[in-house]
């Protein structure tokens, strides 16, 4: 069975930086059913406590945090960027672990995000770019949607089954 990797925050977990969370989705739940989502918070995961100050990646682009090229800051100014490579480097481990070749993230967290993130100036100002791990899982071959790309990964299951 194809299984997916879910952010936690996605699934009604309370793992948000400001200890909320999101959803419910149908289809998320029905994966769930179907025994296919394997879930993770990076941020979590890598070691950060919930609540926890927001953060952003100057100039959004995950990648570049992967390359050591670009930081993860707190709103306090506090690099968090080795707590979020971290995170990713457990991501990917789930990724290896169960052969996951698909990933819904949460849209534009500076971990999760697949197509934008904010710019680093917390104000709410949004970029194209991705998080650290939607990059880390990118360059693993993962191909990784968001909550409002759900039907287009159903689709792809779907057309699997046929
Ligand atoms: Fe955790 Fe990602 Fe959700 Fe942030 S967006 S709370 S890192 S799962």
């Amino acid at each position: 069975m194809e299984r997916i990797l879910v952010s936690q925050c996605l699934l009604g977990m309370p793992v948000r930086y400001d200890g909320g969370a999101h959803g419910p989705f149908d289809l998320l739940q029905q994966w769930r059913r179907e025994g296919r989502v394997v879930s993770v918070c990076p941020e979590v995961a890598g070691g950060l406590p919930t609540p926890r100050p927001p953060a952003e990646i100057p100039t959004g682009q995950g990648g570049e945090v992967l390359a050591g090229k670009l930081p993860v800051v707190t709103i306090e100014g506090v690099d968090v960027t080795a707590a979020f490579v971290a995170g990713a480097e457990q991501a990917l481990r789930l990724v290896h672990e169960h052969g996951i070749r698909f990933a819904v993230l949460k849209a534009r967290s500076p971990s999760c995000g697949n197509r934008e993130t904010y710019d680093g100036s917390f104000s709410g100002v949004r970029i194209a770019g991705e998080g650290v791990t939607a990059a880390a899982l990118r360059l693993a071959g993962v191909q990784v949607f968001n909550e409002t790309e759900l039907a287009q990964l159903n689709q792809l299951l779907s057309a699997q089954r046929r």
